[in-house]
C-alpha cells in the first residue's frame, strides 16, 4: 500500500515545480526517477516531454493516463508549496493526477504477478493546449490498448464523490477568430472611411444568432464571445477590429453546422460591408464519450472502493483532450470530488489532498476487474 504522506509529498512536488504545456522537462525526469526507483519499467517513446511506464505481462493491456502540464496563472495561494515559479500554477489540478497516477503505478507493481496482462501508466504532456493525447496516439505507443482509464479532479464535488456518465461527458472545444479589415479615418469624416465598428457590432449579433436560431431545441451547444477589441482613442476610426470566443458542443454534425455558420456570417457581412471579414476556425479536443461496459464497471468499483457515485445527467461544457484517446480506444474517465472554494484555472484553486487517499484503489480495482 503506497503511503498517503508520500503522494501528498510528491503532489506539493509537482505543484511547488509546474512547467507549462509541451516544456514538463523537470516534471518528466521526476516522474521517470520515481518509476525506475520503484523497478517500474518506462517504455521507448519519440515524446519530447511526458512518459509511458509499463507493469505487468501478458497480451492484455490497459492504459491509465495523468496530465503533467500547468497553467500560466499567477498562483494566489500562500501553501508553504506555492509554486516557485511567478506566472505558472498547477491550477487544474494535474500535479493531483500524476500523485494518485504514481500511487496506482506503485500499488499495480506491488501486485504485477497477479495481472493477467499488462497496464500502460501514461504521463501525457500538453493536455491543456488540447492536442497532448492525439501526440501520445501518434506514436503508437496505445495500439495494443484494448481499454483506457482516466479522472479529472473536480471542485464542487466534495471529496469522496464520484461523477461519471456513460456517453458524452465532455463537450468539444472549438475557438474561432473573426478579423474585420476596415479603412480607417477621421472619427468626423465616416464617408472616408470602412468603420470596423459597425460591423462588429453586427458580427457579434449574428454570432448569438446561431445557438437561438440554427440549433434544434432538442440539441445542445455554448457559443461565447470572450474577447474583442476594436480602435484606440475617442476621435479615430479603426481600421480593424478583432474578435475571438469559443463553442462547445457535444455532436459532431451540431459542431459542423456553427462552423459553417460562422463561415456563413463573415462572408455574408463582407458582402453586406463591402469590408474584409474573416474566420478562423481551430477545433480542439472532441467530446469526451464514456464507453457503456467500461462506465458500468468503473461504477461498481468506485461503490466498491468506498466512493458516493452520482451518474450524471448531462455532460459538462469543459473540453479535456482525453477524448484524443477515447476516440480511438474504449475509454472511461470520471470525475472525482477535490473540494475546493474556487474553480479549476482559478488563481486559489486549492483542492483537498485527501482525494489521494482513494484514487489508487479506484484505479488498481478497475484494472483487477479489467485484466480478468
Ligand atoms: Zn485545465
Ligand atoms: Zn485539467
Amino acid at each position: 500500500m503506497t503511503d498517503y504522506n508520500q503522494l501528498v509529498a510528491w503532489r506539493r512536488y509537482f505543484h511547488q515545480h509546474p512547467e507549462l504545456s509541451n516544456e514538463e522537462i523537470n516534471t518528466t525526469a521526476k516522474l521517470q526517477q520515481i518509476l525506475e526507483e520503484h523497478d517500474i519499467n518506462i517504455l521507448e517513446t519519440p515524446l519530447k516531454t511526458g512518459l509511458v511506464a509499463e507493469i505487468g505481462q501478458g497480451d492484455q493491456c490497459i492504459a491509465i493516463r495523468s496530465d503533467i502540464d500547468a497553467l500560466p496563472i499567477n498562483e494566489l495561494v500562500n501553501h508553504d508549496f506555492k509554486s516557485v515559479k511567478s506566472d505558472v500554477m498547477h491550477a487544474c489540478g494535474h500535479d493531483i493526477h500524476m500523485a494518485s497516477v504514481l500511487g496506482t503505478a506503485l500499488q499495480l507493481k506491488a501486485i504485477e504477478g497477479q495481472l493477467n496482462g499488462r497496464v500502460k501508466i501514461i504521463f501525457q504532456a500538453a493536455e491543456e493546449l488540447g492536442y497532448g493525447a492525439l501526440e501520445v496516439v501518434n506514436t503508437g505507443i496505445v495500439d495494443d490498448v484494448s481499454a483506457i482509464l482516466g479522472f479529472h479532479n473536480y471542485p464542487s464535488l466534495n471529496v469522496g464523490e464520484f461523477a461519471i456518465k456513460s456517453g458524452v461527458i465532455t463537450s468539444a472545444v472549438d475557438r474561432f477568430e473573426f478579423n474585420i479589415q476596415g479603412v480607417g479615418g477621421h472619427a468626423a469624416k465616416p464617408e472616408q472611411s470602412n468603420d470596423p465598428v459597425i460591423v462588429l457590432g453586427q458580427l457579434i449579433n449574428s454570432i448569438q444568432s446561431i445557438v437561438s436560431r440554427n440549433i434544434s431545441a432538442f440539441d445542445e451547444a455554448v457559443v461565447t464571445i470572450g474577447q474583442v477589441t476594436s480602435g484606440s482613442t475617442w476621435n479615430v476610426i479603426a481600421d480593424q477590429a478583432y474578435v475571438q470566443g469559443t463553442v462547445r458542443t457535444f455532436d459532431a454534425n451540431v459542431r459542423d453546422l456553427i462552423e459553417q455558420r460562422l463561415q456563413d456570417i463573415a462572408q455574408g457581412l463582407t458582402a453586406m460591408f463591402n469590408a474584409t471579414v474573416t474566420l478562423n476556425y481551430t477545433k480542439l479536443p472532441g467530446a469526451v464519450i464514456n464507453d457503456q461496459q467500461l462506465t458500468d464497471k468503473a461504477i461498481q468499483v468506485a461503490q466498491e472502493v468506498g466512493y458516493n457515485v452520482n451518474v450524471m445527467e448531462e455532460p459538462l461544457t469543459i473540453g479535456e483532450d482525453f477524448s484524443g484517446f477515447s476516440q480511438q480506444i474504449p475509454g472511461v474517465f470520471a470525475f472525482i470530488g477535490s473540494n475546493s472554494n474556487y474553480d479549476l484555472h482559478h488563481p486559489q484553486y486549492d483542492p483537498d489532498e485527501m482525494i489521494l487517499k482513494k484514487v489508487p484503489s479506484y484505479f488498481v480495482n478497475l484494472v483487477k476487474q479489467l485484466l480478468v
